[in-house]
């Protein structure tokens, strides 16, 4: 019987970011999504243009639905748009401490634009912290989570902040070469990986990423195991990006 990832998450109507993103990744791990729909975003490649969010009592309705149904080993939460909607997150994952969880959070679009007010979202993201199995915060998020510059100290606080494990994505720093995502598990460094940059930008590389390693822990996958999988499914679905976005950012192609 296939596993159940549930994905807390937005629509993304280009297809290439949020629960999209999150029902191709987790078909790809072999394992089935499901989704408590968070907002409806209107955006495309290059642009979020606003967003309408879901309220508190809808989005617990979603999740509510299938609980009873399906047989759910994990959930995974990308964008969240509102501190509502997080708090409502934070009662459902209390009720449901055995499932895994694995929090990617989103403060702003690849592109740039707004899917929340950051300055309330990162307050509010403080009671999601320490119920998550794995945090994947790109170095923006991770600063901004954090208010510390340094991404030692950062990865640090995150832990003094209750996280359990911490899977920090380098993509956004100045390495023009390579990316490197570091792995931290109970304040360790237990992984570091390297992979080659890749030409251009790419829409929804870390929802893909999150929601991958949510399918694979939920496939049974070891955290370490379940990063590494990621990792490498990753590279292999952004290499093939093939919809052309001349102003854009490209599609990965997940399947
Ligand atoms: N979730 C939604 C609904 C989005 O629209 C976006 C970005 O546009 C994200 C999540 C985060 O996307 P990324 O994986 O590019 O960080």
């Amino acid at each position: 019987m296939r596993p159940t990832v549930l994905c807390f998450s937005g629509l993304d109507p280009s297809g290439g970011a949020g629960l999209q993103a999150d029902i191709e990744a987790i078909g790809q791990s072999g394992a089935h999504a499901a989704i408590a729909c968070t907002a409806l975003t209107i955006q495309n490649s290059q642009q979020v243009f606003g967003f309408e969010a879901t309220s508190k009592e809808l989005l617990l309705a979603q999740a509510n639905a299938v609980v009873n149904d399906l047989p759910i080993r994990c959930i995974k939460s990308g964008m969240l748009g509102t501190t509502e909607n997080i708090a409502a997150l934070a009662e459902f994952l209390t009720a449901h401490s055995d499932y895994l969880y694995v929090l990617d959070p989103v403060l702003v679009a690849n592109s740039g634009g707004s899917l929340g007010n950051q300055a309330t979202l990162v307050k509010a993201f403080i009671q999601l912290i320490p119920l998550a199995t794995l945090l994947t915060p790109n170095t923006v998020e991770l600063r901004a989570l954090t208010g510390e510059e340094d991404l030692q100290l950062a990865t640090q606080k995150l832990f003094d902040m209750g996280a359990q494990a911490v899977l920090v994505k380098g993509g956004h720093e100045d390495t023009p070469d390579y990316i490197q995502n570091s792995l931290y598990i109970a304040g360790e460094l237990i992984n570091e990986t390297r992979c080659p940059r890749l030409e251009g930008e790419y829409h929804g590389s870390g929802c893909s990423l999150a929601s991958f390693i949510a399918g694979r822990l939920a496939m049974g996958d070891q955290l370490k195991t379940a990063v590494q999988h990621a990792e490498t499914w990753l590279f292999g679905v952004l290499k093939i990006a093939d919809i052309p976005v001349p102003n854009g950012q490209r599609i990965p192609k997940r399947f």
